[in-house]
């Protein structure tokens, strides 16, 4: 329902929740955030009901990290719980999704990956994005961006989605299909938002995603932009 992201020298967690507030309008019955921190670990935390809610459960938690990405959940696919609340991490935990949309082909996509041996902790749709996106970058070695590519190539749905991984930890990756995302570019940061009432006060230098587009978001970097088409003809 409602994304936010932010890569810079600040504080994620600050930013994520004010922006998550901003996006309290659209209502939402869960909440969650994931977190790099200095040490390199991926935290993700997640709770049933309001934004007010995720902070309390996150007040005796390791917040730190200048990157991250936070969502407000409103339940297609799996009863709302903590549980099935995002951000989803991947089988290994070092991948952490958030996802606007409905991926219409999750049943075949979870029964073939299951198959393959991974497990399952949530019965959400946007799980299998994030298992998938592993599936695929663990089978073939690839980059992140790469994997994310060839995954959204098999999946039938709408989605805006944001991506985490630790092992490159300067990055998010984000990408759109029916789903909007707004990526706002600030003094060496980054900010995203699935519109641009989180990121307004920070900088007025948006740019709005198009359809297929996948947006890589490098800290100390341009803003690159990639089609998935494209990418894959070559
Ligand atoms: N279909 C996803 C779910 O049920 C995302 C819902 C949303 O857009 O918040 O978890």
């Amino acid at each position: 329902c409602g994304i936010v992201g932010y890569i810079g020298d600040k504080d994620a967690f600050p930013i994520l929740i004010k922006g998550l507030r901003r996006l309290e309008y659209r209502g939402y019955d869960s909440a969650g955030v994931a977190l790099i921190n200095s040490s390199g670990n991926l935290n993700v935390y997640k709770s049933k009901g309001k934004v007010d809610d995720l902070v309390a459960f996150c007040a005796d938690k390791n917040t730190t990290g200048t990157v991250g990405i936070a969502h407000t959940r409103w339940a297609t696919h799996g009863e709302p719980s903590s549980v099935n609340a995002h951000p989803h991490y991947s089988q290994s935990k070092n991948l952490a999704i958030i996802h606007n949309g409905i991926i219409e082909n999750y049943a075949s996509l979870r029964k073939k990956l299951m198959e393959k041996g991974i497990t399952f902790r949530s019965d959400t749709d946007t799980e299998v994005l994030v298992q998938l996106i592993e599936y695929i970058q663990q089978r073939k070695n690839l980059d992140l961006l790469t994997a994310v590519q060839l995954a959204l190539h098999e999946v039938i749905g709408a989605y805006a989605i944001a991506l985490l991984d630790k092992r490159t930890p300067n990055q998010i990756i984000a990408a759109r299909k029916q789903s909007p995302l707004v990526v706002g570019i600030g003094d060496n940061e980054f900010f995203l938002g699935s519109d641009a009432s989180p990121i307004v006060e920070y900088t007025d230098k948006v740019v709005y995603l198009e359809d297929g587009n996948i947006a890589v978001i490098r800290k100390g970097e341009d803003l690159k932009v990639v089609n998935i088409q494209n990418r894959l003809q070559n």
